[in-house]
C-alpha cells in the first residue's frame, strides 16, 4: 500500500477536522456528559458524516461500510472530544449487523435514520457477569408460537443506553446464538443510565423483561449471531486504532506546547534533561501506532474477516501507545497536567478505557498468539 492516504481519505480527516474545530469549545462539557450532547448531535448530524456507518442501499456513503473512512474520521474527531468520536463510531458498530443481515423491511425502517443521526444506535452483548467471555451470555431469545420473538435479559455497560433508537441484542437460543433488534421503545425495555466512569460515557444498563417482537426483528438467522458480531469487530476495531491515534497525537500537541512555552532553569522545558527524549519516543510511537493503522484498516476495508488479525495488533499498538503518551504528556507539563478540565487531563482519563472496550487488550494479543501458533504445537 501506498503510505500516502488516498485524497477521499484525506478529504475526510479535513471534513472531521472542521466538525472538531466547530464543536471544541463544546469539548469538556460533552465528554463529562453520560446523555448525547444535543450541540455536537446536532453538528454530526448536519455534517453527514454517520452515513459512512451505514450502506449506500440505505442511505449510507459507501457500497459497504469502509473501514479506512472509519478509522480516518475517528482519528480526526477523538483529539478534540471522546463524545463526538463515540457518537459517530457507534453508529456504525450498533447497526452494522442489521447492515448485513437484517430484514429488508427492518434495514429501510432503521439505516436511513442511522444515516442521517436520526436513531442512535446499540450494540447490547455485555452483562453484569459476562465480559470478554460472551459465549457466556444469559439474555434468552425465543421464537413465540404466533412467529414472534422475545427477548428477557439484562444487559451492561451499553454505549448509548437511554438515547439509543434501538439495540442489537445478543442472546442464547437454544443451542446457539441470535441477534435481535429492539427498539427503545418496546415494551418491556428498562434503561437505567450509568456508571459515570473516570472517563464519562453515555452508558447504562438495559433490561429486557420479557421483550415481545414480530420476528422480522431478528437480525440474521437464529444462531448466526457470533457471525455477525465477528463481521462487527473485523469491520471496527481498527476504527478504535485510528481514535486512539488521535488522542495520543492532541496530547503530543499538548506536550510540545506546554515546554516549548514554560521556562524553567533559563530554558525552554522542551530543552531540558529527558524532555525531547520524552517529546521523542512519543512521536516515534504515535507514528508506528498510525502506519499499522493505516495499513489494518486499509486491508480491513478490502476483507474485514480476513484482516482480523491486523486490526486487533493496530488496536492493541494504538491504545497501548495512547495510554503511554498521555502518562508522558501528564508528567512533562507537571503540575499543569494534573488540573481537572485540562485537556490534557481530559485525554489522559478517556485514554484508559480504549485499552478494555472493543476486546480487551489481554484478551487480543492471547487470540494473536494462537493464531501464529495454531497447528504448529506438538501433540506430545
Ligand atoms: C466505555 C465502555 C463502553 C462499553 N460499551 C459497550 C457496549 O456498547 N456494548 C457492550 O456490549 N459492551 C460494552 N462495554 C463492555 C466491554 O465490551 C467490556 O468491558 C469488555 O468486553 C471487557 O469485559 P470486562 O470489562 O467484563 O472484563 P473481563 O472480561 O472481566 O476481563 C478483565 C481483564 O481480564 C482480561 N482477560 C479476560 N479474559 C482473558 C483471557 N481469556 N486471556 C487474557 N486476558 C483476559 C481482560 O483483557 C481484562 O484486562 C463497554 C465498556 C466500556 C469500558
Amino acid at each position: 500500500m501506498s503510505f500516502e492516504l488516498p485524497q477521499r481519505y484525506q478529504q475526510l480527516r479535513e471534513q472531521a477536522l472542521a466538525l472538531a474545530d466547530s464543536v471544541a469549545e463544546r469539548a469538556a462539557e460533552a465528554d463529562d456528559s453520560m446523555t448525547a450532547d444535543p450541540v455536537m448531535r446536532k453538528a454530526l448530524a448536519e455534517s453527514g458524516l454517520t452515513a459512512l456507518a451505514v450502506p449506500r442501499a440505505h442511505g449510507g456513503t459507501d457500497e459497504k461500510v469502509d473501514s479506512l473512512a472509519m478509522t480516518v474520521v475517528r482519528e480526526a474527531l477523538m483529539g478534540t472530544s471522546a463524545h463526538l468520536d463515540g457518537l459517530f463510531g457507534m453508529q456504525g458498530i450498533g447497526s452494522l449487523a442489521l447492515s448485513v443481515a437484517g430484514s429488508e423491511e427492518l434495514k429501510q425502517t432503521w439505516l436511513p435514520r442511522v444515516a442521517r443521526l436520526d436513531a442512535i444506535a446499540a450494540l447490547a452483548l455485555t452483562e453484569p457477569d459476562v465480559g470478554s467471555d460472551l459465549r457466556s451470555v444469559t439474555t434468552t431469545i425465543s421464537a413465540g408460537a404466533d412467529s414472534s420473538v422475545a427477548v428477557s435479559g439484562h444487559k451492561s455497560f451499553i454505549t448509548n443506553a437511554g438515547d439509543a433508537a434501538f439495540y442489537t441484542v445478543l442472546g442464547r437460543e437454544d443451542d446457539g446464538y441470535s441477534l435481535v433488534l429492539v427498539p427503545a421503545d418496546a415494551p418491556g425495555v428498562l434503561v437505567e443510565r450509568g456508571p459515570k466512569l473516570i472517563a464519562p460515557h453515555i452508558l447504562g444498563e438495559v433490561r429486557f423483561d420479557d421483550v415481545r417482537l414480530p420476528a422480522n426483528h431478528r437480525v440474521g438467522a437464529p444462531g448466526e449471531a457470533f457471525k455477525l458480531v465477528l463481521a462487527t469487530l473485523a469491520t471496527f476495531r481498527v476504527s478504535v486504532a485510528g481514535a486512539a491515534v488521535g488522542l495520543a497525537q492532541a496530547a503530543l500537541d499538548e506536550a510540545v506546547r506546554h515546554t516549548t512555552g514554560r521556562r524553567q532553569f533559563g530554558s525552554a522545558l522542551a530543552e531540558l534533561g529527558p524532555i525531547p527524549q520524552l517529546l521523542g519516543t512519543s512521536w516515534l510511537e504515535i507514528e508506528q501506532a498510525r502506519l499499522l493503522t493505516y495499513q489494518a484498516a486499509s486491508r480491513a476495508a478490502a476483507d474485514p474477516l480476513g484482516n482480523l488479525h491486523l486490526s486487533s495488533m493496530a488496536k492493541v499498538a494504538a491504545t497501548e501507545a495512547a495510554g503511554r503518551v498521555t502518562d508522558r504528556a501528564v508528567q512533562m507539563m507537571g503540575r499543569f497536567g494534573l488540573i481537572t478540565g485540562s485537556k490534557i487531563e481530559r485525554l489522559y482519563r478517556n485514554a484508559r478505557p480504549m485499552r478494555i472496550y472493543e476486546g480487551g487488550n489481554e484478551v487480543l494479543l492471547g487470540q494473536l498468539g494462537r493464531k501464529l501458533t495454531k497447528h504448529r504445537v506438538s501433540a506430545g
